[in-house]
C-alpha cells in the first residue's frame, strides 16, 4: 500500500529524516515509537507533503513523493495531527463539515449524513455535543472531534499523531480502542505515532523504532514487544 525508500527531511539544514525505508500493508496497524526528537512527526509531515523531503513514496504503487498535502488527502491519506488543532470557534459539527472540504471544495456539496453518522456512531459524545463550540470541550472530547474530522475525509490511510496525548488514563485505553474500532469495523489502515509505546505494541501488527531520523529496529508488534532492545530503551524495562 504504502511504500516509502530511502526517505531524507529537512528543516533548513536540520536533516531530521536521515535515509527511512518503511512500508505499511493494508489492513495494518503500523507504529512509530521513538524518543522524543526521533523524527516521527516528520515522518507523517513528509507522507503528508508538508516539509521539505527527498526519496520516493509511493502509494498503491503510484508515486506520490512530489504530492502536496492536499493532492496526498485526495489520495485518501489523511493526517491527524498532533495537539489535536480543532477550530475553537466552530461547533462540533461545523468542525467535522470541514473535514470534507479536500473532497468537495469550500462551498461544494454537503458532506454525506452517512459520513456523519458514522462518526457519531463512533464517538456518540460528538452527537451529544454537536452545537457545542469547540473550544468548550475536553481535552479527549476535542481529541475525538480531530479523529472524527479526520474520518470525514473518508481516509485510505489515517496516520494519528500522538491521539493519546494528555489524556487520563481512562481515556487512553477508550482512546486504543476506538482506535482499534477505526482499523477493524471501518477497515482503516492506521499509521501511529504514540508515546505511550507498551499499549501502541498492544494494538499493532507491525512496528518501527525510529532513533535520530533512522529507522533502528522493525518488526511484528508483537516480536518488538519482548526485544531486550526494545523493551530497555522504549518500554520502561530494566
Ligand atoms: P516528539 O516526540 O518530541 O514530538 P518527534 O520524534 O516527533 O518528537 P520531530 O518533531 O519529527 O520529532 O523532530 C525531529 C527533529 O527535527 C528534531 O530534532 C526537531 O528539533 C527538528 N524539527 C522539528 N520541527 C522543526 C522545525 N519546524 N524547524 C526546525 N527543526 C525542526
Amino acid at each position: 500500500m504504502l511504500k516509502i525508500s530511502n526517505l531524507h527531511a529537512y528543516y533548513g539544514t536540520i536533516e531530521a529524516l536521515r535515509g527511512v525505508d518503511l512500508e505499511i500493508r493494508d489492513g495494518q496497524i503500523c507504529t512509530i515509537i521513538g524518543a522524543n526528537g526521533a523524527g516521527k512527526t516528520t515522518l507523517l509531515k513528509s507522507i503528508s507533503g508538508i516539509v521539505n523531503r527527498t526519496g520516493l513514496i509511493t502509494w498503491d504503487e503510484e508515486d506520490i513523493s512530489k504530492c502536496n498535502s492536499l493532492q496526498t488527502v485526495r489520495k485518501g491519506i489523511v493526517h491527524v495531527p498532533e495537539g489535536r488543532l480543532v477550530f475553537p470557534g466552530l461547533s462540533v459539527r461545523e468542525n467535522l463539515e470541514m473535514g470534507t472540504i479536500n473532497w468537495h471544495g469550500f462551498f461544494g456539496r454537503k458532506p454525506y449524513d452517512e459520513d456523519l453518522e458514522k462518526v457519531y456512531e463512533l464517538f456518540p459524545r460528538l452527537l451529544e455535543r454537536k452545537d457545542q463550540k469547540a473550544w468548550s470541550l475536553s481535552g479527549g472530547e476535542q481529541q475525538m472531534l480531530a479523529i472524527g474530522r479526520g474520518m470525514m475525509a473518508r481516509p485510505k490511510l489515517l496516520m494519528l499523531d500522538e491521539p493519546s496525548m494528555g489524556l487520563a488514563p481512562k481515556l487512553v485505553d477508550e482512546m486504543f480502542k476506538k482506535i482499534v474500532e477505526i482499523n477493524r469495523t471501518h477497515h482503516i489502515p492506521i499509521l501511529l505515532i504514540e508515546q505511550n509505546a507498551n499499549l501502541a505494541l498492544e494494538i499493532s501488527d507491525y512496528a518501527y523504532v525510529l532513533d535520530q531520523g533512522k529507522i533502528a529496529v522493525h518488526g511484528p508488534a508483537d516480536e518488538l514487544r519482548t526485544d531486550p532492545q526494545v523493551t530497555r530503551a522504549y518500554l520502561g524495562a530494566h
